[in-house]
């Protein structure tokens, strides 16, 4: 039994890098903190506890983690320091040897913080509790919301698929989930505490319930009998996961939004070969073309990564070839990073840093040139804006339902509800697209 009376008062100070599931997990790790009498330190004030939740996605990923780290221990030099998240588990020495860390939790320790923390004391080396990550069977539900309405709720966690470049089954392990029946409780929960967008997130979404012989679809038919007010969107599916049934799902659904996360990696079938992906490009294909003929209007975000081992310039060529046939909405370009204990450090011929470079502005230019294709296929539609951003006295900013950003001139009124508008003209500012609306 722990005393919580020790922590009555105590500040803690965090900061979370990476991912929005990193984010969901450290405002669960919190809540708890909370509840066990911690309170958040006010800007300016020495924190008691810090805590640091990482990533470890590329080499500078890890960069930054590690410069928060000696940042915060800067900042509060007499608080416990705490280290967890991916970079955590995979090197958990690397971060024990930057001075000022107390203690290293990796993937299944990061939820047990009060365990580790008797009287936040500080001892003379660094500790470490990394349990090894193909042990870890335990699924921890978290939830977070980057503003009042929008939350994003972790529904699934670790990956089984081991892609040649990904370190996530390393870092995050087996593929594991809630209950569905788990799972709508805590949508209702988050619809209780205000939300009125829910992003279904996880490492392998599409993977949820397969510890519990559940399925994806059923989850998301369950949700979307919740009563509410309430709109979801699915964070990111693998496009083999992606079955037909879930898109026709989501087309008659009263709830879920017409926008579709689907990552590609690579357009073309050598490359998705050396990276191990369950897929070929001419599924991937399939999958727009079901979608786009029953949703016309949905958005389609697709990740790429360019300059993979292996991957030859007539290899590159060919993919955007592809990629450019795509009725696609949008592409989130990655340059490969070399992570240590990857299969893909076994494959020949690396691409050197400026043709990665130049890969990476090729398509940049291609998703440019389709996100604006996109919005001005909308214009002159009708559409739900969730207000969510302000720019006080200029203008706000929301998104619709197939996720076009919107502007307009600001009202405190209209922030954080939905709204029924048509969409209107372009708009071009700092490289950042929107449509205005009436
Ligand atoms: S499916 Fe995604 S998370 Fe899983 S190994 Fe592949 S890239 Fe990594």
């Amino acid at each position: 039994m722990i005393d919580h009376t020790q922590f009555q008062d105590k500040k803690i100070a965090y900061h979370t890098l990476g991912c929005k599931l990193n984010f969901a997990e450290t405002s669960s790790i919190v809540r708890s903190l909370h509840e066990a009498g911690f309170r958040k330190a006010k800007p300016g004030e020495q924190a008691d506890l810090c805590i640091i939740n990482t990533c470890s996605v590329t080499d500078m990923a890890d960069k930054k983690c590690r410069q928060a780290i000696t940042r915060f221990i800067r900042l509060h030099p007499t608080a416990f320091v705490i280290v967890t998240g991916c970079y955590a588990q995979l090197k958990p020495n690397e971060i024990a040897s930057i001075r000022g860390v107390d203690l290293v939790l990796g993937a299944n320790d990061k939820f047990n913080i009060e365990l580790y923390i008797n009287h936040l004391e500080k001892k003379l080396t660094t500790q470490i509790y990394n349990t090894k990550i193909n042990t870890v069977e335990n699924f921890y539900p978290s939830c977070s919301s980057d503003d009042r309405t929008r939350f994003f709720l972790k529904v699934q966690d670790g990956c089984d698929y081991y892609c040649t470049y990904c370190t996530i089954p390393y870092a995050r392990g087996k593929s594991r989930s809630g209950t569905i029946a788990q799972t709508v409780e805590l949508t209702k929960q988050a619809i209780n505490e205000g939300a009125k967008e829910i992003v279904l997130t996880g490492v392998n979404t599409g993977d949820f319930g397969k510890n519990n012989g559940e399925s994806f679809f059923e989850l998301i038919q369950a949700i979307d009998k919740i009563e509410a007010n309430v709109r979801y969107r699915i964070s990111s599916i693998e496009p083999n996961l992606l079955t037909d049934e879930i898109i026709l799902f989501v087309a008659n659904s009263k709830h879920f939004a017409p926008h579709f996360h689907i990552p590609l990696q690579s357009g073309s079938n050598e490359v998705l070969q050396l990276m191990k992906r369950r897929y070929t490009r001419e599924l991937f294909a399939q999958k727009i073309q079901t979608i786009k003929t029953i949703l016309p209007h949905a958005f389609i975000g697709v990740d790429v990564i360019v300059g993979t081992r292996g991957e030859k310039a007539a290899y590159f060529e060919d993919a955007r070839q592809f990629i450019e046939s795509l009725d696609i909405s949008q592409l989130h370009v990655f340059s490969y990073s070399e992570r240590a204990g990857t299969k893909a450090l076994e494959i020949e011929q690396p691409v050197s840093l400026q043709d990665k470079r130049i890969r990476s502005e090729i398509l940049h230019a291609v998703s440019d040139k389709k996100i604006k294709e996109f919005y001005l296929s909308q214009i002159g539609k009708q559409a739900d804006v969730l207000w969510e951003s302000t720019k006080k006295g200029k203008c706000m900013h929301g998104f619709t339902e197939n996720y076009i950003r919107v502007i307009a001139p600001y009202n405190k009124d209209l922030i954080n509800t939905l709204q029924t508008v048509t969409l209107m003209g372009f708009s071009e500012e700092d490289n950042t697209f929107a449509l205005t609306v009436k």
